[in-house]
Parts: structure tokens; C-alpha cells; sequence
């Protein structure tokens, strides 16, 4: 064979892996190691152009940066010369407006094929997502009416979400007494009271118009230990036959729940491993920005049923930039590392705390006015400037900026409020930084 039928072939082949490109259902992009774009097909464009700050597509992490921060590093961080640097990452790209529409969801599969060539594989993942969260559901119903009797403290609760009764069951998961449970609101099981009367309620509506409320996290035992728990909440509709004999109707005062409370904590010990590498942080540990929308939304929706104060912080550190110059990378990371987890404990159980971008943080308040979202930005803000992270010996300091943003029937949707506070956030920074602003209705591009 001659060198230049051999450089057709090549042709041919280059020719039919371009067709291939064009027409694959997903996207496919390929890149150098640092993400500078050498090829994508039509779908890539099609999927990646919205998130395009510029307007342009020259490199691919650029483009990723406002959804999927965490990539640029785990390619850096990836050493072999060949290899999946991530499968299946999803990247949130819009919170659903007013409960309605599904939040956007991309899923991203970075690969390495070559020192220098990277190659993703983007897909929209927005109808997998909602299908999910139907299984979720369903295995939800499913473990809670086959699981042994042994693992669930099962209870009724009254129309306001007090426990009436008492039995054996809530002593062997719980370790409470009777004593210290009967009568008392349900927010018992959570530390501190860790749940407000506001919070409460909202359960309760919502099993009343979805036919049941299902919620996991932390709750107490009564030695004061916690466990990782999963539960619902039920209406059990009494029928009450009117004086009248007319058709039974339900009174409203008679209204009760049943509260089933299960301890899944060694369950989710394994199960959960896969689960946390898809909802928390690679750096931190802490939520990342996929979970604040799925929390987002939950809340908005709760927020269209029963407007309650709901705000969002966003936490930016101050001159990052030359904290990483200054003391180095690594220095910068363990900076993130200690905001995160100071971040984690300045705030409550129904909180949702995450790291939304490289140094940039968010907090979903429920049941917080925006005077009561500015003291808590403010003292955690003072916790920051107050405190230091040790490095190498040196002590390193930093200041946190803070944008706020409070929902109100104004708001789009959840996009519309972390523009808000990220507006606010952008004051506070331009107007000298270690400082919290909330959003007062300027739009940013006035105080440009
Ligand atoms: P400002 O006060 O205006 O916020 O200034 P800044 O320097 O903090 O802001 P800028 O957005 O210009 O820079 C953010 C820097 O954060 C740039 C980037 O190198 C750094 N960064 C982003 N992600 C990470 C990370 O995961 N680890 C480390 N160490 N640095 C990061
Ligand atoms: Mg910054
Ligand atoms: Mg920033």
C-alpha cells in the first residue's frame, strides 16, 4: 500500500468520524487538557451556548464554570496519562420557574485519551431527572410499608403536629419516654428544636395536598445522639358522620397524620457514598450547587403554597485571588475547606449550605426575614474576620463578602433570587468588601 492511499484512508476515516460527531445524539466535544475546544458537534452547541457568559465557545471549562466549577480541577488533579476523569456529573443549569417547569440538569463525562486531549460527552439529563425522582419516590412508599417492624417508631400526630399517643415503637427507635414525647410537637426529634412551628406546618400542608410529606435528615434520640432518618408523613382522614345523616365529611379539628420515622443511618453508611459523590462538593464535603436546587425548588414550591420569609446568602471570598498568589493552591483550598465547614456550623439543620462556585458559597434560609438573614450574615461574617487558618505553620487571614436576596411574589424563580444576591453581593464588593448587602431592588447593570 502506498504512503498516499494510506493518507486517504486516514481521509476517509477522519471523514466518517466527523459524520459520527455530527449526527451523535449527545454532545461530544473535544479539547486540550486545558479545555481550549478543538471540535464539537451541533448538539454541544446546542447544550452549551446558554451557559456561555461571552457568547463564545473557545474552552470548555470556561463555558462549565458557573455550573460545574469543580471540573477544571478534576481534570488538573487527574494524573494518568489516560482514563474517565468523570462519569455521569451533573451540572444544574436552571432552578424551574413557579414549581412548574423541570429544573435543567446536564450530565457530563470528562475523558482523558491523551496527555493533551480531553474528550466530554454531554447529555440532557433534565426528563431522567424527573423519572428519578418518581423512583425515589416509589422506593420511598415501597421501604416504608415493607420494612420489618422493627426499624420504624410509628405515631399519630394531631391537626397542629403534636404526637398523641404513645407506643413501644418510638421508645425502640427513638429512646424517648412517653413522657417526654406525648403531647409535644413533632420538632422533638429534632436537635434544639431545630424545626420551626412554620416548618412544621408546611409538612402537614403538604401531606395534605400531595397525600403525604417525605423528608430526610438528622433527628435526635432521646440519650441526645442523632441518626440519619427518613420520614413521612401521612393524613389518615377520619370519617365523621354528620348529625344530619348526610355524606360523612371531614372536620377539620379531627384531622390526623401518622408520622412514620425510620433510622436508616447504617443504610445510608453504604448507599450513601454513591449518593454523596453526586451531591456534595469534591473539595469541601459540603452540598454542592446541584443540591441547593433541588432544595430551592422544594422550598419555592412550599414558599407558591404558603409564602413564608425565605432568603438566600451568597458568600464570596474577599481578593481569593491572592490568597492562592500569596500562600499557594493548596493554601487556597484549605481556606474553602475552612469556610465551608464554618459555614456548615454557623447554620441550622433545615439549611441548606453549598458551594455554588470556585469560592463562592450559598445558604437557603426557610423561615428567615431578611432582618434575620442580615444578623446571621453579619455574625458569621465577624466569626471570619475574627478567625485564621493555619498553614505550614504561617496564619493566613481572610474577609467574606455576602449578597442577600428575600423571596417575594416578585421573584421568577429561583435563578431570579440568586441573581438578586448575587446583585447585592456585587454592591457589597464594590463598595469595599468584608461587608453584607441585600438586594434593594437596583439591578446590577445601574451600578455599572
Ligand atoms: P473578589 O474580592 O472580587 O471576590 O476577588 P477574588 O480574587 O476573590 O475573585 P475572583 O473571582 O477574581 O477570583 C477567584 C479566584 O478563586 C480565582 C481562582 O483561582 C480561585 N479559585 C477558584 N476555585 C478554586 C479552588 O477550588 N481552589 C483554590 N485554591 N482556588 C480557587
Ligand atoms: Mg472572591
Ligand atoms: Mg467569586
Amino acid at each position: 500500500m502506498s504512503a498516499h492511499s494510506g493518507t486517504q484512508d486516514l481521509a476517509v476515516e477522519h471523514e466518517a468520524l466527523l459524520q459520527f460527531l455530527y449526527l451523535a445524539p449527545v454532545g461530544l466535544v473535544q479539547t486540550s487538557a486545558a479545555g481550549e475546544v478543538e471540535l464539537m458537534n451541533p448538539l454541544s452547541a446546542q447544550l452549551l451556548m446558554p451557559l456561555s457568559k461571552d457568547g463564545g465557545l473557545a474552552n470548555l471549562f470556561k463555558v462549565l464554570e458557573s455550573v460545574a466549577p469543580e471540573l477544571r480541577g478534576m481534570a488538573e488533579d487527574f494524573i494518568s496519562p489516560q482514563g474517565a476523569i468523570c462519569e455521569g456529573f451533573r451540572a444544574q443549569l436552571t432552578g424551574g420557574i413557579r414549581g412548574k417547569e423541570e429544573p435543567k440538569m446536564l450530565g457530563i463525562s470528562l475523558i482523558k485519551l491523551a496527555p493533551d486531549r480531553l474528550m466530554a460527552v454531554l447529555t440532557d439529563m433534565t426528563q431522567v431527572i424527573a423519572q428519578e425522582r418518581q423512583l425515589k419516590y416509589n422506593t420511598a412508599w415501597l421501604n416504608a410499608i415493607t420494612a420489618g417492624v422493627t426499624d420504624y417508631a410509628l405515631m399519630s400526630l394531631d391537626h397542629d403536629g403534636r404526637i398523641q399517643e404513645w407506643n413501644p415503637s418510638i421508645g425502640r427507635v427513638t429512646k424517648f419516654t412517653a413522657k417526654e414525647v406525648v403531647g409535644k410537637y413533632f420538632s422533638v426529634f429534632y436537635k434544639d428544636q431545630g424545626i420551626s412551628i412554620d416548618r412544621m406546618t408546611d409538612y402537614l400542608r403538604e401531606a395534605d395536598e400531595d397525600g403525604w410529606s417525605l423528608s430526610e435528615g438528622w433527628r435526635m434520640k432521646g440519650d441526645g445522639s442523632r441518626f440519619w432518618s427518613s420520614s413521612m408523613i401521612v393524613p389518615i382522614e377520619e370519617m365523621v358522620a354528620e348529625t344530619g345523616g348526610g355524606a360523612p365529611s371531614v372536620l377539620q379539628e379531627e384531622k390526623r397524620y401518622a408520622l412514620i420515622i425510620r433510622d436508616i443511618t447504617a443504610r445510608t453508611r453504604d448507599a450513601g457514598a454513591r449518593l454523596n459523590a453526586m451531591s456534595t462538593d469534591y473539595l469541601t464535603g459540603i452540598a454542592n450547587r446541584r443540591t441547593l436546587f433541588e432544595s430551592a425548588e422544594l422550598e419555592l414550591k412550599r414558599w407558591h403554597r404558603h409564602p413564608r420569609p425565605l432568603s438566600l446568602m451568597i458568600i464570596d471570598a474577599d481578593f481569593f485571588k491572592k490568597v492562592n498568589d500569596t500562600y499557594g493552591h493548596a493554601a487556597g483550598d484549605l481556606v474553602l475547606c475552612d469556610l465551608a465547614s464554618a459555614l456548615g456550623e454557623s447554620m441550622r439543620e433545615i439549611d441548606t449550605v453549598s458551594r455554588i462556585g470556585g469560592e463562592e458559597f450559598a445558604a437557603l434560609l426557610p423561615s428567615t426575614d431578611s432582618e434575620g438573614a442580615f444578623q446571621l450574615a453579619e455574625r458569621f461574617r465577624k466569626r471570619v474576620e475574627a478567625a485564621c487558618v493555619t498553614f505550614e505553620g504561617g496564619e493566613i487571614k481572610y474577609t467574606i463578602s455576602i449578597g442577600i436576596s428575600v423571596m417575594d411574589e416578585s421573584v421568577r424563580g429561583f435563578d431570579d433570587l440568586l441573581a438578586r444576591a448575587d446583585t447585592a453581593l456585587y454592591i457589597a464588593k464594590e463598595t469595599g468588601r468584608n461587608k453584607v448587602e441585600i438586594w434593594n431592588g437596583l439591578k446590577r447593570a445601574l451600578r455599572t
